[in-house]
C-alpha cells in the first residue's frame, strides 16, 4: 500500500506506525486508513479471541468483495506468511458458512522472500479459476 506517497511493504510497518498507533492520526489517509475495518474488532466478530492479529498473526477483513453473490474475505500475513493453525481455521470458516477466502502469503526468489506478496484462494473450484484468470490478465482482485 502506499500511504501519503510513501510506499509500505507486506511485513514492514507504516513510516507513521508508533508501534501503539499513529502519529498522524488525525490526517490519516480515507484509503486504506479510514476505510479499513480489521475482522478482529468488527462488531461481532466470528473470529476466536486467540485470532487476534498480533496473536494470530493475520489479519482478516470480512466482506471484501464478493464472487457470484457470495461474500469474499480476505486475510493477510502479520509477517511473510499466515501460519498453519490460523490460516487452517479460516480455510474451515470458509467451507463451513460459504464464505470464499482470499489469502497471500510473501513470494519466494531464489530461496529469498521478495517484497512481494502473492494472493490465493480458497473455495469452491470456480472461485479458484476465477481469481487465477484474475491473476494472470494482472486485474486486480477486488
Ligand atoms: S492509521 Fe494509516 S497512516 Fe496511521 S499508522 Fe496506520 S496505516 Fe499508517
Amino acid at each position: 500500500m502506499t500511504i501519503q506517497g510513501h510506499p509500505v511493504h507486506p511485513g514492514r510497518p507504516c513510516p507513521h506506525s508508533t508501534g501503539k498507533g499513529c502519529d498522524d492520526y488525525a490526517n490519516r489517509p480515507t484509503d486504506p486508513c479510514i476505510n479499513f475495518n480489521c475482522g478482529w474488532v468488527v462488531e461481532g466478530s466470528p473470529l476466536p479471541d486467540w485470532m487476534k492479529p498480533e496473536n494470530a498473526r493475520v489479519i482478516v477483513i470480512f466482506n471484501k468483495t464478493t464472487w457470484q453473490g457470495l461474500p469474499v474475505d480476505v486475510a493477510v500475513p502479520v509477517g511473510r506468511r499466515i501460519p498453519p493453525r490460523a490460516l487452517n481455521w479460516l480455510k474451515a470458516f470458509a467451507e463451513q458458512h460459504g464464505r470464499p477466502l482470499l489469502f497471500s502469503e510473501q513470494l519466494k526468489e531464489n530461496g529469498r522472500f521478495t517484497r512481494e506478496q502473492m494472493f490465493m484462494a480458497h473455495g469452491p473450484a470456480a472461485f479458484q479459476q476465477h481469481v487465477a484468470s484474475l491473476t494472470a490478465a494482472g486485474e486486480p482482485l477486488w
